[in-house]
């Protein structure tokens, strides 16, 4: 066996405590103690003079004892100065024993290792610092090498992590192989993956300035070839293939009071030459929202269909599968196909009427949440799964609905939609599985939606403007945010804030939807609101997603700055979206700098791709793909907002890697995601 995946349990020094800390933070085998990376290094093998230290730096000094003193001020503090000829530096001490104190004495030499900060008086200081007293000649104590310090966790020290990083590195030494082909460590001038290793956690004199680059450069290659792998291998099962049905097509089409725009149609054109061979689509459509992807979802379950075949459209919300069931009803009514709407709330005889039908194959579309792949969910046929606002959904999610389909080696087409446009370099890793296709066009006659960023103390006119606005049978949105992700609280601000404003506008028919509402509630007030039997909704951001009522074109988002910015975009994608001039008011309570400026670029931007830009310019990719961008990419060694430029780069490096060391992939993808893959392998 590997030294590799050895248990860290079989180190010296590391008992069940220490094992059970360390799995805290994610460290379980050699391997994994080989991929934590120290956070810094403390330098404690030079004496440096105090004229030369830099604010901010640990460093080691050593000096003269000229005064020793408790300062009486405030609470009690131990304050030492020290000279070494140089300059004078002062040691502080908030928590010190008496006998600490009596100890130093004036004249005496001391050492000292700590953080150089600007104390008062600009002078330099250092809190708490290590401090050794030393006799007159006595050489400082320096180590010979720079000193790792590792992210750690309660309880467990740095020296513990030290030690079993140092052994772990010994047992493994033999496996440290290279595979990356030559030409891409010369290319960059990288150092050998065990030296970089070495170098990052013993280091000697110095360390190779691309020894952490490195290490991140072929982890990123490796969650490249992870995924390049995965879409081979999906794409070497067998899957039904779709002939288009022009006259079809066309009832369908007609029945629609407007006409594709080119890219829908190009889109449209895309999937159906995937579906016409016999291997399964695995499509990504992005588009921003109000882009129009439903239609182009419908178009893709009107092929298969018409085929023979049975769809599964997957949605994160209940109410958006409300909505695309009204929709695709509508649609479909010309057809007398049977659609089944199933969510959570499906239940008792109903929810079984309707899995048997779906069993039997009389169903041809079933439209729902992720209650679609639960187990009792069994399909005759099911020849094509779309998952709409993918980003909502994990990759086990997205997998484990594929493996509905599975028939022998048949495999459902897919299709995944998102709407949360990734600037292109990130997407290229996440999406490395699938191909994409971008609906980059509005419909026609869209216009920018104006965005004004308000203090809430404007609220008064806010409401004024509602009542206006409503006045010219016109409708509006009401958000309420609330940093807790509990349904219950939101529930409870939405509520309130819809008491309030039924009491400020007595003409105004107020709605209310939150997530804690039943379904059949929530359902039967958006049909109100669409039917124009309200004029306001006051609503959660369960509104995110999907929501379309063109009539609607006020938005007010309170505290707005709780929210990412896609999310916003998202959220003002619900306007804007009929006839007419169309607002988004952004009514903050507080407005520290950054949200200052990210709230700006909402105000000047319209397109979802640039706000994502310039979000990840703002914010770092590592905040872009953390919370929001569910169960995708997670990194041992790389730091986006470090190796973004390593990004742009990844495919091109990747399949270099694949034509010239092919033998090399599964290696590298066992060194870097071990059992992790499985995950990945379709
Ligand atoms: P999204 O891409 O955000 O899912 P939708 O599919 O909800 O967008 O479409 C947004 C709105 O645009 C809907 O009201 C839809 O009926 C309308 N729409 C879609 N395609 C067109 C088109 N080609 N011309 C005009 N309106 C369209
Ligand atoms: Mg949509």
């Amino acid at each position: 066996m590997s030294s590799l995946k050895l248990p860290v349990s079989v180190l010296t020094g590391v008992g069940l405590q220490t094992v059970s800390r360390l799995h805290k933070l994610q460290l379980y085998t050699l391997q994994d103690l080989l991929f934590h990376l120290p956070l810094r290094y403390e330098d404690r093998t030079n004496v440096r003079t105090i004229s030369s230290l830099i604010v901010g730096t640990s460093a080691l000094v050593r000096g003269r004892i000229e005064q020793v003193a408790i300062m009486p001020s405030g609470r009690k503090t131990l304050v030492c100065h020290i000279n070494d000829g140089s300059g004078v530096l002062v040691l502080k001490f908030f928590h010190y024993f008496p006998t600490q104190y009596q100890a130093l004495k004036y004249g005496d030499t001391l050492q000292c290792f700590g953080e150089v900060r600007f104390g008062f008086n600009d002078g330099l200081e250092m809190v708490h610092p290590e401090y050794q007293l030393l006799t007159e000649n006595e050489a400082v104590v320096t180590e010979n090498a720079l000193t790792p310090i590792y992210p750690n966790t309660e309880g467990l020290n740095q020296s513990i992590l030290r030690r079993a990083v140092l052994q772990a590195l010994q047992r493994c030494d033999a496996e440290l192989h290279d595979y990356l082909p030559d030409n891409l460590l010369q290319h960059f001038s990288y150092p050998d993956f065990r030296s970089a290793l070495q170098q990052i956690h013993a280091p000697k004199e110095t360390i190779h300035p691309l020894a952490f680059q490195r290490l991140a450069h072929e982890e990123l290659i490796v969650h490249y070839l992870s995924m390049r792998c995965a879409k081979l291998q999906a794409k070497r099962w067998q899957a039904p293939i779709f002939h288009a049905n022009k006259k079809t097509e066309k009832v369908f089409l007609k029945s629609l009071p407007f006409k594709l725009t080119g890219a829908q149609q190009r889109v449209i054109a895309e999937i159906y030459a995937d579906c016409e061979s016999p291997q399964p689509m695995l499509r990504l459509v992005q588009g921003d929202v109000g882009s129009g992807k439903t239609l182009v979802a419908a178009m893709a379950a009107l092929l298969a269909i018409s085929n023979g075949y049975q769809v599964a459209l997957m949605v994160p919300t209940e109410l958006l599968a409300e909505q695309h069931y009204r929709n695709f009803s509508m649609w479909f009514a010309p057809f007398n196909y049977q659609i089944l709407f199933l969510t959570g709330q499906l239940k008792g005889k109903a929810r079984e009427q309707g899995l048997k039908a779906l069993a039997a194959g009389e169903i041809q579309l079933v439209i729902g949440t992720h209650a679609l792949f639960q187990e009792q969910v069994q399909f005759q046929k099911l020849g094509l799964i779309i998952i709409d606002e993918q980003h909502r959904f994990g990759v086990d999610q997205r997998l484990a609905l594929r493996d509905k389909g599975e028939n022998g080696e048949m495999r459902p087409h897919q299709l995944v939609m998102t709407a949360t446009p990734i600037p292109r370099t990130l997407a290229m890793m996440q999406y490395a599985d699938l191909d994409v296709s971008v609906i980059d066009e509005l419909p026609p006659n869209r216009q920018p939606v104006i965005t004004r960023v308000l203090p809430t103390q404007r609220r008064d006119e806010v409401i004024a403007k509602i009542n206006d606005w409503v006045t010219k049978k016109r409708q509006a949105y009401w958000v309420c945010t609330l940093i807790e992700e509990s349904d219950v609280l939101q529930g409870e601000a939405a509520e309130s804030t819809a008491h309030f404003l039924t009491q400020m506008l007595p003409k105004v028919r107020v709605g209310l939807v939150h997530g804690r509402m039943k379904a059949a509630e929530k359902d039967a007030i958006m049909q109100a609101f669409k039917n124009h039997e309200l004029d306001l909704l006051v609503a959660t951001t369960v509104i995110e997603v999907g929501v379309d009522v063109p009539n609607s074109g006020l938005m007010i988002i309170e505290n707005p700055e709780r929210l990412g910015l896609s999310q916003l975009h998202q959220l003002r994608g619900r306007v804007g979206r009929g006839e007419g001039e169309s607002y988004c008011l952004l009514l903050y309570s507080a407005l520290p700098e950054m949200a200052r400026k990210r709230l700006s670029i909402m105000r000047e931007h319209h397109d979802g791709f640039v706000i994502a830009e310039k979000d990840l310019q703002l914010r770092g990719a590592g905040e872009l793909l953390g919370t929001r961008q569910k169960g995708q990419l997670r990194f041992k060694t790389v730091n986006p907002e470090q190796h973004g430029h390593l990004f742009e780069m990844v495919s091109e490096w990747g399949n270099e890697v694949f034509t010239a060391a092919p033998e090399n992939v599964p290696l590298l993808i066992e060194r870097w995601l071990g059992s992790a893959v499985n995950y990945v392998e379709v």
